[in-house]
């Protein structure tokens, strides 16, 4: 490493202190545009996670029993002090993922946004009277945090996540250790930072890094945790259940997509074309929620073609710290070989190449792990990437005749998280959207995510929401009182 001078020495926070693996070990954090080293990363494991769960375990009563109120101040200072410092870990986000930083800087905003939104909710978090056939008793129920919560992130959207998580958790009264992907740890640990910054209550909030199955399976056997919230792929989400079947323990998984896009005859072409070239670029396509089927109405099938493709050869490629440029590259090598395995496989089924089809050519991109924007038109429904989720920048077009027939192929797949449909019937809209096996339909819309709304799939795409008033619920208990009342005065 030549510059290993220079490049800084990560710490964990756990119990409110910053430290080291307690193996000695650290791990390289590279920067996806050039293989530059971004930081050494504490490579933490089993004795880790236990402290923090042991931090977080001693930090709940305390922190439960604050007033939502009391709670709200300090998570609202966490987003004083992440708006003081958004530039400096936007610019984080981008050397450490890749995505532009116009990306990099949505994503703390929407991290912002989840702090002060959820800092209020929690302050409605009601519980009920009921009405009681037994006269001498009154029922009423309390909302309760569920306790210490053990959450896994992935590397794709490495700032926000912790706050889609956190920021219900912690405001419901729960304790958490975060333990983030393993390409993306440092924007995690630069987030500890702002915890620290903010005076938050020690052992509340922990960052452990390292070693994945080490760190889950402390999370999966300890009984102290009593939630796991995972978001990342639907083989670790299934894997992640079966461990928490053991203990019974709550859980909320995010897990992958294959979000089909229904572009009708009668769609404004101009703004669709403009929509879906947008949604499908969006952080080179390392989206959950980005296009991977998209089925053209056989009317428009050709010039949707054409004109996706003129747009995907004018997207500006390179490093997303330099401004104009639109799509940085692949999270790594690995994410690119996959990209190219599945357009390989297409190919030899018979799909065309309009745009792309390839690595990033030139000096520029030599270093880096880049795959130019791809239109493949005529794909069978046989190739790979129908069934799979493709996680790179490669648009694949099908034809489709009838509304029926467009339904049957969206829904005939078993993830379900998210959906677009793009025509300016009302009738159809509604009716296609309300058929759609999704838990998210965008109507001529392809920003799907807010703080105030609840995010997440059905079938293979998860279960439970992040965001809004459903988000906080996935952190809350309902806990019953039975009161005996005596009738005489
Ligand atoms: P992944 O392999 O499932 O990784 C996600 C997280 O799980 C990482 O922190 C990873 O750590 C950790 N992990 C891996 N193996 C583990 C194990 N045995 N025990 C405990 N933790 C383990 O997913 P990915 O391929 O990196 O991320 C992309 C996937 O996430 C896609 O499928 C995408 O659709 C999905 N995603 C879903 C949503 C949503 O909201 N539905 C949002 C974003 C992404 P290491 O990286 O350190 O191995
Ligand atoms: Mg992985």
């Amino acid at each position: 490493m030549k510059q290993e001078n220079a490049v800084p020495v990560a710490a964990m926070y756990i119990d409110g202190r910053f430290v080291p693996a307690q193996s000695g070990e650290t791990f390289e954090s590279v920067n996806p545009v050039n293989g530059e080293l971004v930081a050494l990363i504490p490579f933490g494991d089993e004795r880790d996670a236990r402290s923090a769960v042991d931090a977080a375990a001693a930090a709940f009563p305390t922190w439960s029993r604050l007033s939502a109120a009391a709670r709200a101040k300090y998570i609202h200072r966490v987003a004083d002090v992440l708006e003081r410092r958004r530039g400096e870990i936007a610019s984080v986000v981008t050397t450490e993922e890749g995505k532009p930083l116009h990306e990099a800087q949505g994503e703390l905003q929407l991290s912002i946004d989840s702090l002060r939104w959820y800092a209020e909710e929690a302050r409605r978090a009601y519980g009920s009277w009921i009405p009681d056939p037994v006269p001498s008793r009154r029922l009423l129920t309390q909302r309760q945090p569920v306790g210490v919560c053990g959450a896994i992130i992935p590397w794709n959207v490495p700032c926000a996540m912790i706050f889609r998580k956190a920021a219900p958790a912690l405001a419901a009264g729960c304790t958490m250790v975060l333990k983030p992907a393993e390409a993306t740890s440092y924007v995690s640990l630069k987030v500890a930072e702002v915890f620290a910054e903010a005076d938050f209550p020690a052992g509340v909030m922990n960052f452990v890094t390292g070693k994945s199955s080490a760190i889950g399976s402390v999370f999966l056997t300890d009984a102290r945790v009593r939630k796991i919230s995972f978001t990342g792929s639907t083989e670790v989400g299934r894997l992640l259940l079966r461990g928490a079947a053991d203990q019974i323990k709550r859980v909320s998984m995010e897990l992958g997509g294959n979000a089909p896009v229904i572009i009708f005859d009668d769609c404004d072409l101009t703004a669709t074309i403009q929509a879906v070239s947008a949604l499908k670029f969006l952080n080179a396509g390392q989206a959950c929620i980005g296009a991977n089927r998209i089925y053209v109405q056989a009317g428009i099938y050709d010039e949707v073609s054409r004109r996706l493709s003129d747009h995907a050869r004018q997207v500006k490629v390179g490093d997303g710290s330099q401004p104009g440029v639109a799509m940085g590259p692949l999270v790594d090598m690995r994410a690119v070989e996959k990209v190219e395995a599945l357009v390989g496989d297409a190919v030899r089924k018979g799909a065309v190449v309009r745009a792309g089809g390839s690595r990033m050519q030139g000096e520029a991109y030599e270093k880096g792990s880049f795959y130019a924007p791809t239109v493949l038109s005529e794909v069978p429904l046989a190739a790979r990437l129908h069934d799979e989720e493709i996680f790179g920048p490669v648009a694949a077009l099908y034809s489709f005749d009838t509304e029926v027939q467009a339904v049957e192929m969206a829904n005939n797949v078993p993830y379900g998280l998210s959906a677009y449909i793009f025509t300016e019937n009302i009738d159809r809209a509604f009716r296609v959207g309300e058929r759609l096996e999704t838990g998210m339909v965008g109507i001529n819309e392809i920003r799907v995510g807010a703080a105030e709304a609840p995010f997440g799939g059905v079938k293979m795409s998860g279960i439970g929401r992040e965001g809004g008033r459903e988000g906080l619920e996935e952190y809350l208990e309902t806990k019953l009182l039975a009161i005996r009342v005596r009738e005489q005065i």
